[in-house]
């Protein structure tokens, strides 16, 4: 089965906006197993929306538009899409309904009823989030789906309505499982299951760089999920032979959550340190339901004095080796710790730039530091990019090397035990 994706609109044409739509659109068919090998984007224009049309059909079984569902004149997908099929539109009572009940107490133009007309016979896709309902056209084994065009309307539309209609007409089912690394990069991690990757075509093993993590995902094909998942298992747990470190969880864990749930566990509380990232380290953990369990302090250290009255580093540290230094780090984190009462400490000092490097300390150079239980280790950090990239760098080291000390925590009590 081949999709094509239209973006229509104007704005789009011109680069006013980003067609994210596309972007979501083609992963989710990737996801769906459905090969993509075109997507277009065409101006509010019948006469060239309607080639397009024809240009696609040509070469592809279903179509996927975007935008153009707006009452106006100028909206014209829905009504194209019903030429192309020779289908006359038709008032569909439910969405006439639906539609009044959205603007009831409000103001609604006349024009707005244009958006309830629907290709007769189409499969309505109610629009939980605007007034534009989308729609199914199916006719002679080709099938368009017109669906709005801001996103917060297109992503669910898609979501409840347009992927298990595609699901259904697969002759097979695809599950995958997302495995997630951090502090290790894409080329390293890519390079650990090579072979692996070349030589396994179900599932199939496709790696992602995302924001200071990567992902793996894993995708199989079978008649049932059982099929796919007795597939995707051996291959997950050969990745986890070789990568297992790295790996801080699957599917819907974030980083954060990983850790929280850890420390939840474990019962052990942590506080923390901050310098460079000013927060973010104390916000992204906060961020998880439930911090107020493990997180106590958050320490935003900037000066050299705040650093020493606040957290107790030694003026001789700071004089010696200076704020940015694995000394300063450790006496950091154990000083978060020490004066929170915490069974954690962790710290980010570093310079996020433009200015402030040195040839000896450049921008970018950050050090993290985590202490357990009074003992600390340090991690130097050579990062590069905007001050933003820098910080935000620096926060997912931070609770990376956090991850890895409650993972060495473990270990030590369990060779103790
Ligand atoms: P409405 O029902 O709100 O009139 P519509 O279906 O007619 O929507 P458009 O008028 O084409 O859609 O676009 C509305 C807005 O949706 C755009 O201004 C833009 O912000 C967003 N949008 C449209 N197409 C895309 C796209 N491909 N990617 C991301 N955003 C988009």
């Amino acid at each position: 089965m081949k999709a094509e994706i239209i973006a229509v609109g104007t704005e789009l044409l011109l680069g006013d906006i980003l067609n994210t739509n596309a972007r979501f659109i083609a992963r989710q068919l990737a996801e769906l197993g459905i090969t993509l090998q075109y997507q277009t984007v065409v101006g509010d224009n019948e006469q060239r929306l309607s080639e397009a049309l024809d240009i696609a059909f040509n070469r592809a079984d279903i179509i996927i538009t975007s935008g153009g569902l707006g009452p106006t004149d100028d909206d014209i997908t829905k009504e194209t899409a019903a030429k192309y099929f020779n289908k006359e539109m038709v008032l569909d009572e439910r969405s006439r309904d639906r539609l009044l009940t959205y603007f009831k107490g409000r103001n609604m133009s006349p024009t707005n009823m244009k958006q309830v007309y629907m290709p007769k016979g189409a499969i309505v896709l109610d629009n939980d989030n605007g007034t534009a309902p989308g729609c199914i056209i199916t006719d002679k084994g080709k099938t368009i789906a017109v669906l709005p065009g801001p996103p917060s309307e297109l992503v669910p539309m898609f979501e409840n309505g347009v992927r298990s209609y595609l699901e259904k007409q697969q002759e097979f089912t695809l599950v995958s499982k997302v495995l997630h690394l951090s502090g290790i990069g894409e080329s390293a991690a890519a390079e650990q299951i090579r072979e692996l990757m070349q030589k396994s075509s179900n599932p199939t093993i496709a790696p992602y760089a995302k924001t200071n993590e990567m992902v793996f995902r894993i995708t199989a094909r079978g008649k049932d999920k059982e099929e796919c998942q007795a597939l995707i298992k051996p291959v997950a747990d050969e990745i986890y032979s070789r990568l297992g470190q790295f790996i801080y969880g699957e599917d819907d864990e974030t980083l954060v959550s990983a850790v929280m749930k850890r420390l939840i566990e474990k019962g052990l509380t942590v506080a923390s340190a901050e310098s460079c990232t000013g927060g973010m380290v104390a916000s992204r953990l906060i961020d998880y339901p439930g911090a107020s369990a493990v997180f106590m302090t958050g320490f935003v250290t900037y000066t050299n004095e705040s650093k020493a009255k606040f957290l107790g580093v030694s003026e001789d540290t700071l004089e010696k080796y200076g704020a940015v230094s694995p000394q300063t780090a450790e006496e950091m984190c154990i000083g978060a710790a020490e004066r929170s009462g915490a069974d954690i400490g962790i710290s980010t000092t570093g310079i996020a730039g433009p200015g402030g490097g040195t040839a000896e300390k450049p921008v970018g150079l950050v050090y993290i530091g985590v202490s357990v239980k009074g003992k600390a280790v340090t991690k130097k950090l050579q990062l590069s990019g905007s001050r933003n990239k820098i910080r935000n760098a620096a926060a997912a080291a931070a609770i990376e090397l956090l991850r890895q000390q409650i993972i060495q925590e473990d270990k030590n009590g369990k060779s103790k035990n």
